[in-house]
């Protein structure tokens, strides 16, 4: 082993930072966030430090480098940009027999500061040994990524309970048992969503219960809207948690290849014209019965669950059932696709409103309802239209939108087959069929979409007629 990791308890003890600058300033802010005493010896320091010492924070020397400062103190972290005085701290350290960190020195150092994912009281430290601090960093962030933020409550909570833990499971192996439920269980779920009292609550009773009945979950997860990168941490930790996973048909499989590789994946995929309300009282059933059999259920969503996902009549069947849930948003087909086609869905001199809505109204609802709005300063995004633009076109005419209000039409956005096509309200149902869009297709309407041919960066660009289409940036920048 190159390096002992150590994790030392720094509450209440000094340590020494020879340099006052901002390199000394992130580390002080580490060592307070430890507890630590903090003198800082420099002769002369930033603003930020000097506020730091007036604020009784920490302790200030103005004055050149003494090696009595190392006297009463645990560790000494040398932050000074000279290097001969670094050696000098080094040394008059290693004469004491004191740890001394130089920072981004690892041949001077006798100890390293780790790169570090805080969960207190879980701390995962990771070193290079000096070699490649930013391999350790893309580390950090892999990891950080994959903890959930509950777990340090998880583990305060778990630390506060130790010993009725022990008595109310004397055997290792029933301990054991009932960490791993603390884990995956209700207890952490609760902490998520930042009720206390609920997951104390919960611990207490699964403890006075001789065995855990397994208690399931359902996670009604977004999986935005195709680029795996939209996905956020929190689904990806859901997908890592899950046992079992009912995927629609508009999530893609480079998002599904991240899940837990013993998940066990279940398509219930509308196809569109298929037996809407069967499917869907199918996935109320899987999910329920999951769940009841005390599984972690991950019910994946295209773009969010609750933009027209019908992700509302999942959460009330659930309510409805008595089943445990949790709602992970997601980038919504609308934000992915003017994101990715270069619309700014607002716009101070063109939009002040958005609307996001479905252009396949249920067959009992007015189909012409809310008329008569000012297209002015509106921007409308339509899911679901793609195969009904002669309709959705007669409406917004009769709506009083002028033929020539800039259209765009967003095909598999995000993804690596996007296609933009550019119209307007007139053209834009004939400027489809010519080029064959196809679901998943959105379409925006209103002012903005004009920015579009100008500002598009990503994937095919049709019918851009202000703009080169295979160079739309050139024409941005000129
Ligand atoms: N819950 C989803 C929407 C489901 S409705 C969301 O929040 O995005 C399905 C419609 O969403 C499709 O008919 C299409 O209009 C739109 N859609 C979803 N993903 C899309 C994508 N990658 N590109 C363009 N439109 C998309």
């Amino acid at each position: 082993m190159h390096l002992f990791p150590l994790f030392t308890d720094l509450k209440g003890r000094a340590v020494l930072i020879v340099g006052a600058g901002l390199v000394a300033d992130r580390k002080i802010h580490l060592l307070l966030s430890a507890g630590a005493r903090v003198i800082v010896g420099a002769h002369a320091a930033h603003p930020q430090v000097q506020a730091r010492a007036l604020a009784g924070e920490i302790e200030l020397r103005l004055a050149p480098f003494d090696p009595v400062w190392l006297d009463d103190v645990w560790l000494v972290i040398a932050a000074t940009n000279d290097r001969r005085l670094n050696q000098s701290i080094a040394d008059a350290a290693a004469a004491r027999r004191l740890f001394c960190n130089v920072v981004d020195d690892a041949a001077l150092s006798s100890a390293q500061v780790p790169a570090i994912v805080d969960r207190s009281p879980i701390t995962i430290a990771i070193s290079s040994g000096g070699s490649a601090p930013v391999i350790a960093r893309r580390l950090r962030e892999r990891i950080e990524s994959l903890f959930d933020p509950a777990l340090g409550a998880l583990a305060a909570l778990a630390q506060r309970k130790r010993l009725a833990i022990r008595q109310a499971r004397p055997q290792l192996r029933a301990r054991r048992d009932f960490y791993d439920w603390l884990l995956d269980g209700p207890v952490l779920s609760a902490l998520r969503r930042s009720r206390a009292d609920e997951a104390e609550a919960a611990l207490d009773q699964a403890l006075a219960q001789d065995t855990q009945a397994p208690a399931g979950k359902v996670l009604l997860v977004g999986a935005g809207p195709g680029d795996p990168g939209l996905l956020t941490l929190r689904g990806l930790r859901a997908l890592n948690e899950a046992d079992v996973i009912l995927s629609d048909r508009l999530v893609s499989p480079d998002i599904l290849a991240l899940a837990r590789r013993d998940a066990q994946v279940i398509d219930v995929g509308k196809a569109l014209g298929g037996p809407h309300e069967s499917t869907q009282a199918r996935i109320h059933a899987l999910m329920v019965s999951h769940a009841r059999q005390g599984r972690c259920v991950v019910r994946l969503k295209g773009g969010d669950p609750l933009v027209f996902g019908r992700g509302g009549e999942e959460l009330q069947h659930l309510k409805r059932h008595g089943i445990a849930y949790e709602v992970v948003p997601g980038i919504t087909a609308a934000l992915a696709c003017g994101a990715y086609a270069g619309i700014p869905l607002t716009h101070r001199d063109h939009a002040q409103s958005l609307t996001l809505a479905t252009a396949h109204r249920r067959a009992d609802l007015d189909p012409v309802p809310g008329k008569r709005q000012t297209a002015e300063g509106q921007t409308r995004v339509y899911y679901m239209g793609v195969n009904r633009l002669p309709r959705l076109r007669a409406q917004l005419l009769e709506d009083g939108l002028a033929p020539d209000t800039p259209c765009a039409l967003v095909e598999n956005g995000s993804r690596p087959d996007q296609r933009t096509i550019f119209a307007t309200l007139d053209t834009l149902a004939a400027t489809a069929a010519e080029h064959q869009a196809q679901s998943p297709a959105l379409i925006l309407v209103g002012a903005v979409t004009a920015l579009g041919p100008e500002l598009a960066w990503f994937g095919q660009v049709l019918n851009a007629d202000t703009a080169a289409p295979e160079m739309p940036y050139l024409q941005a920048m000129a």
